[in-house]
């Protein structure tokens, strides 16, 4: 079974485009919402996250997010010491999820992929890509964030630019290009792939 990678900047439409695939049959693992749920489920990874964030990490048994969010927000060196942590469980997951598919290939889905290290696991790499100006627009619609909040985020992501390097495909989602061929193309290669 192949394993491909489905990443993009915030506001790309990753999310979008793995539904897309999802309505052609094929599962995904959506790793931030796995890492958030290992976060509070797995002792070994709570234990880690007290270590580097304090007794504060958790409040009422419940991982203390916006805590965390502010103490990674400002200092890009505790915001690798996290993906560092979370990284080895979410890839510990995402084996045993595989274990239990059964088509021709899954999708990984992953904000940081690259910036994790974990598209070094996977067979092929797909990149979600839109202008950033839409990027920006489309967060600010959908969470009601601050402009300035969206685009710092984005600024502690690498660039399309770089991540582009180390893509093999890349779906343009701009919402003039179609999505349902862009992503009809790529189902077919991964199914004569696999
Ligand atoms: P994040 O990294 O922030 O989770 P994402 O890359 O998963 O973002 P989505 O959540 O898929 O992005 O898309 C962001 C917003 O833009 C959503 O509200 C989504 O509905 C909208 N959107 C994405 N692609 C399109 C499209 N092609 N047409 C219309 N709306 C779109």
């Amino acid at each position: 079974m192949l394993k491909v990678g489905l990443t993009g900047g915030i506001g790309s439409g990753k999310t979008t485009v793995g539904e897309v695939f999802q309505q052609l049959g094929v599962s995904i693992y959506a790793s931030d919402d796995r890492a958030k749920a290992l976060m509070t489920e797995n002792l070994s990874l709570r234990s880690g996250l007290v270590s580097l964030f304090g007794e504060q990490a958790f409040m009422n048994e419940t991982l203390n997010r916006s805590y965390i969010a502010s103490k990674v927000f400002s200092n890009s060196q505790i915001l690798a010491k996290l993906n560092t942590l979370v990284h080895p469980f979410v890839e510990k997951d995402f084996q045993a999820w595989c274990m239990c598919q059964t088509g021709a290939y899954v999708l990984k889905e992953a904000a940081i992929l690259f910036e994790s290290g974990a598209y070094k696991g996977l067979d092929e790499v797909v990149l979600v890509e839109a202008p950033i100006e839409l990027r920006v627009n489309r967060v600010i619609s959908r969470d009601g964030s601050h402009r300035e909040d969206v685009v710092a985020r984005m600024e502690m992501q690498w660039s399309d630019e770089k991540k582009k390097g180390l893509s093999d495909h890349l779906i343009f989602n701009d919402e003039k290009s179609s999505l349902l061929e862009q992503v009809l193309k790529l189902h077919h290669h991964f199914n004569q792939s696999s």
